[in-house]
């Protein structure tokens, strides 16, 4: 009984497939943990999570003070 739960759950929950790796590294799942699937069989790990979050804030951070420093010279009316 157990046994052919442990088989369903995995198929009709959302855990990680045991043959899947992380799409960006390319690690598999044992090695870097729990990954988040996206659509057409693309997964993420939670290190490229936070490095794509470190990226996504350096780029925002970015483009806000050029925005900032261009703002001024835009304003010619
Ligand atoms: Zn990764």
């Amino acid at each position: 009984m157990l046994s052919l739960l442990r088989k369903l759950l995995p198929k009709n929950g959302r855990a990680t497939k045991k043959k899947s790796f992380c799409s960006f590294c390319r690690k598999s799942y044992q090695e870097v943990g729990p990954l988040v699937e996206g659509p057409n069989e693309v997964y993420i790990c939670g290190q490229c999570v936070e490095l794509c979050q470190s990226i996504i804030e350096q780029e925002l951070y970015r483009h806000t003070k050029h925005e900032d420093s261009t703002s001024p010279g835009s304003e010619t009316c």
